[in-house]
């Protein structure tokens, strides 16, 4: 079989809904500095993991670096809603592949804006086995595969007895902050059948709007090519990778 089918769609799409519905007690009961932090912290999980660990370490391994930050992009993808390594690492190592075609599990060329938008590409997408290859036998990658859920109803579940609105500000916010940031990119991130840049797209993914430099250079960290090209996430990089 040249494809698999890693993704468990009921389970992605019923924490997104769920989470972009706790936005109305998020405006009933926050306070502006909630929403703030929120995205503050939002801003750590995405350097950290979503644009740091998800894509430069494990899809393009773009650097070394030591076993902690494995477990930290791992676990700290809960908090993005965007599910586990592996599968994030397939699709987007096929975007790559076959950019702007047919096969690119999200063009907004081949397939339309709100279906990118949506993330209804990302529920249910058949992976080409070979772009597993390498990653298919990490441990860590494995074991957060097979209890990615798990580990997720945990968090919901000691956040909310912490208190509701941790769980809000803590948890649900984020996940809807990288559903847009991500979808952001997606979809503004290639026009005319090729990819581009996009300062839109920039702000919520910490520096992962450069996409048009990034297609150019995958291997590289480094993103963001001028000093005012905003790129936090290849800060972070610098500080932790070995040479
Ligand atoms: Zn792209
Ligand atoms: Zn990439």
């Amino acid at each position: 079989m040249r494809y698999v089918n890693l993704t468990n769609t009921s389970k992605l799409l019923l924490n997104h809904i769920g989470c972009h519905l706790l936005l109305i007690p998020a405006f009933m009961y926050g306070e502006w500095w909630m929403f703030l932090l929120s995205f503050l912290w939002w801003q750590v999980i995405a350097i950290i993991s979503i644009s740091g660990g998800y894509h430069r370490y494990y899809s393009h391994q773009s650097f070394t670096a030591n076993s902690w930050y494995k477990y930290a992009v791992n676990f700290l993808g809960i908090f993005s809603g965007a599910g586990p390594v592996l599968t994030w690492v397939g699709a987007h190592r096929q975007h790559h592949a076959h950019s702007d075609t047919e096969h690119d599990p999200h063009s907004v060329s081949y397939k339309g804006f709100w279906h990118i938008y949506l993330n209804i590409w990302g529920y249910d997408i058949n992976l080409e086995r070979k772009f597993l290859k390498g990653i298919i036998r990490d441990k860590t990658v494995r074991w957060f595969y097979e209890n990615y859920f798990k580990v997720n109803v945990a968090v919901i579940i000691i956040f909310a007895l912490i208190d509701p609105l941790f769980l809000i500000f803590g948890y649900a916010l984020p996940v809807v902050f990288a559903f847009h940031g991500y979808s952001i990119l997606n979809t503004l991130g290639h026009k005319d059948r090729n990819p581009t840049n996009t300062w839109i797209g920039n702000i919520l993914t910490a520096g992962e709007g450069w996409h048009s430099n990034h297609h150019d250079d995958s291997k590289n960290y480094q993103i963001g090519r001028t000093w005012w090209q905003w790129d936090p996430t290849a800060v972070f990089i610098k500080l932790i990778k070995h040479d």
